[in-house]
């Protein structure tokens, strides 16, 4: 592993910003760290990059327990989330700057400083002063400030905000392809969902300081391993179901009852459960007839026309607010409607929807 954190916590006076962490990053790694604001991510990058002592756990790089060794001796490079640019530098001598700290002679960093500059695509722009310069070449040439030293690991810490969406998928395009280029380990901390799953080959949910799910991130998305991740990581609907079988695990929804096969899960009958599935999984499709799916019946209550989907909103019978999409025309408020729910796309959780009970 090229990064490591081990149960890392962080304590500022008597808040616990950071409980018990423990993730890693292998060699070449794009790693997802994704969480709401004030979930404990900037501590942690923090605590990574060497400027925040963690009050427990360690941190290793390459091996080596770094959790006491200072900022410039760790071969960490940060780049945060506001610009740092030096503004009466020029883009080259911005880049430079770092290089010639460390001790570089001036023709290998003139080197190092034009490889970089050409990798992020702003050779022309060497001469420039960050002020004449957009806010996405702006943030290129931190990445090649950043990348400049060959660090060990890359921490990202909210590149993107603040950028328009355009420039936003663009500059998120032009970070995978750099992160591939150079193969740096690298890990990519944001709050955003969309972000977090076009970029990472593994991501790591936090909620509240703690790790809340962890994985690759389309089997994170088909299968969350909590009803926070369910929710984190896109819209996620909740039924109210009923256990009425135990193998295979079967749950009723007021009257259909939905054969789930494949779970593991033992709970005894009568027994209150979370079903989560996504509203791109429902249809008004009738369900199948061999038990693979089941109809839930509910009124239409909204529907908001997004050009290319509608969202519909219905109320089941049971009381549960459910959307689904739906690409045709949709079905017209107050209308009585059955969606087929897939069994398959169906992740079961404990009636109390606490963040560790996970049952399939
Ligand atoms: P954001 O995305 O808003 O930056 P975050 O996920 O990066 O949030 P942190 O900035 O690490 O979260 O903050 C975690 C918790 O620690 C928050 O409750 C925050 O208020 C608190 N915190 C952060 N820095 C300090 C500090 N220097 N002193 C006291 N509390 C702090």
């Amino acid at each position: 592993m090229t990064l490591e954190l081990e149960s890392v916590s962080h304590r500022y006076g008597d808040e616990l910003a950071v409980s018990d962490v423990s993730f890693g990053a292998e060699p070449g790694e794009l790693v997802g760290l994704l969480g709401p604001s004030g979930c404990g991510k900037t501590t942690l990058v923090q605590a990574i990059a060497g400027h925040v002592r963690p009050t427990a756990g360690r941190i290793l790089l390459r091996g080596d327990d770094v959790t006491d060794t200072p900022p410039e001796r760790r071969h960490v490079s940060v780049v945060f989330q506001r610009p740092t640019l030096y503004p009466h530098m020029t883009v080259s001598e911005n880049v430079a700057y770092g290089l010639a700290a460390r001790g570089m002679d001036r023709e290998e960093r003139d080197a190092r400083t034009r490889d970089y500059l050409d990798l992020v695509d702003l050779e022309e722009q060497r001469d420039s002063y960050p002020a004449e310069l957009s806010g996405g070449q702006q943030r290129r040439v931190e990445l090649a400030r950043a990348l400049a030293p060959r660090p060990d690991v890359l921490l990202l810490d909210e590149p993107l905000s603040g950028l328009d969406p355009t420039l936003r998928e663009r500059l998120r395009d032009e970070i995978a392809r750099i992160q591939r280029e150079t193969g740096v380990t690298t890990l990519f901390v944001t709050h955003d969902q969309e972000d977090a799953m076009a970029l990472a080959d593994r991501l790591v949910v936090m909620n509240d300081g703690r790790v809340a799910g962890s994985g690759h991130p389309r089997r994170l998305y088909d299968s969350p391993p909590t009803p926070f991740v369910a929710s984190f990581l896109g819209r996620s609907n909740t039924l109210s179901a009923t256990v009425v079988n135990q193998d295979p695990l079967t749950v009723a929804f007021g009257g259909a009852e939905l054969s789930l096969d494949g779970t593991n899960l033992r709970r005894s009958e009568g027994e209150p459960v979370l079903c989560h599935v996504r509203p791109k999984d429902l249809s008004f499709a009738p369900a199948e007839t061999n038990g693979a799916s089941v109809s839930v019946t509910g009124e239409v209550k909204r529907i908001v026309d997004l050009g290319r989907r509608y969202d519909v909103t219905l109320e089941t019978r049971a009381g549960d607010e459910i959307v689904v999409e739906e690409s045709s025309r949709p079905p017209s408020r107050d209308e009585s409607v059955s969606v087929s729910v897939p069994g398959d796309c169906v992740t079961v959780f404990d009636g109390e929807q606490s963040d560790s009970s996970r049952l399939s």
